[in-house]
């Protein structure tokens, strides 16, 4: 029997599912993981954490992760508290609930492409519509055509993303506060890339106070190098929490789960100190990439998008080929690189210069 054979939902015929590959090389820079493993010290104190709750494994973990939320909470700071922050299995589970509650059949997403590939694939997964609109050649975002955008469309739901996935780009907050005075519904800010935005960068955090229907994501999967947790969560109104209650599943973040991510938040020293590192790296090389004659996006993230190669396949294969996994991904012509470490950049520069 075949998939088609199946009984399937209709909108879900001839769908191919999100596939970074997954190939065992010795550079790996294709997911904007952080390259920079937990401590011995950290490692350690979540043995022995996971070691304590062992023995109530029996029983079902909190259904509410209070205490997490209390943490992240004290981690945002801005003044947020439990009752407005919310926690799913990566921030990817975050977004289905927002989804499924302010989504659905008869609803609408915008997003500005290029971004996130994931925004598109949960909007119709919960047979929401998506609708993409465009981003500038620089890919910054026009304040006045995204509120054109958004003034035609009247959509449930608009998708910013700050920094945005694949190109690095970060918002003026100015932005998203059009966009915020324009749409009638909700406004997700994905900001996945925040803590590796240039000193400066403001996040929309700052703007919940004034608008209750905005939702800031964030995720535990590349700041803080916990990307085998599974940890994402939100910052929004306490209405807008209860709200993903309705459509959260029972019990959905496991005991392994609250306590890998609180062991992780007490380790926050450590793990964002490779924060600043990544950041330089970034900066480096995207300098280096552009003394080589590429096109380079501006990056606030701990990835960089560069081109133009009128075969960007033929590149990822060469690079692959010297033992170097970037991300074919984006506008055609351009690929992707995560930030790794100083030797993994270094074994970058050397494998593109010898496919160059
Ligand atoms: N948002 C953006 C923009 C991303 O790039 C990613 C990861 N690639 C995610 C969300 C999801 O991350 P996670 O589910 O690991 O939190």
């Amino acid at each position: 029997m075949n998939l088609e054979d199946l009984p399937i939902r209709a909108d879900l015929r001839g769908k191919t599912p999100y596939g970074a590959p997954q190939i065992d090389v010795p550079v790996r820079l294709n997911t904007n993981e952080n390259p920079y493993p937990p401590s011995p010290a950290l490692v350690a104190d979540l043995a022995a954490e996971v070691a304590a709750q062992a023995g109530e494994l029996n029983r079902y973990p909190d259904r509410d992760a209070l205490a997490l939320r209390a943490d992240l909470a004290a981690y945002l700071g801005h003044g947020l508290t439990t009752e407005r922050v919310w926690a799913a299995n990566g921030s990817n589970e975050v977004l289905q609930q927002i989804l499924q509650a302010f989504g659905g059949h008869g609803r609408t997403a915008v997003g500005f492409e290029p971004s996130y590939s994931m925004h598109p694939i949960i909007t119709t997964g919960t047979s929401t519509e998506w609708i993409g609109a465009s981003r500038e050649d620089d890919f910054s975002l026009d304040a006045g055509k995204a509120v054109a955008a958004i003034e035609e469309h009247r959509p449930d739901i608009v998708f910013l993303t700050s920094p945005n996935n694949p190109t690095g780009t970060a918002l003026p907050l100015a932005t998203i506060e059009a966009v915020l005075s324009a749409a009638p519904g909700m406004v997700v800010v994905d900001e996945a890339y925040a803590e590796f935005a240039r000193t400066g960068t403001p996040s929309a955090l700052a703007l919940l106070p004034d608008h209750p229907r905005l939702i800031v994501t964030r995720t535990m999967s590349k700041a803080f190098a916990m990307a085998g947790t599974r940890l994402g969560y939100l910052a929004a109104h306490p209405a807008v929490v209860e709200a993903l209650l309705l459509v959260r599943l029972p019990y959905h973040l496991s005991t392994i789960t609250q306590t890998a991510a609180r062991v992780a938040l007490r380790h926050r020293a450590e793990l964002l100190g490779t924060v600043d590192t990544l950041r330089r790296e970034r900066d480096d090389t995207v300098a280096w990439l552009r003394g080589k004659g590429l096109v380079v996006a501006d990056s606030d993230a701990n990835f960089v998008l560069f081109g133009r190669f009128p075969d960007r396949r033929a590149v990822w294969e060469a690079l692959l080929e010297r033992g170097v996994l970037i991300r074919e991904v984006g506008p055609p012509e351009w690929l992707r690189v995560s930030i790794g470490t100083g030797d993994e950049m270094a074994a970058f520069r050397a494998a593109l210069e010898g496919v160059l």
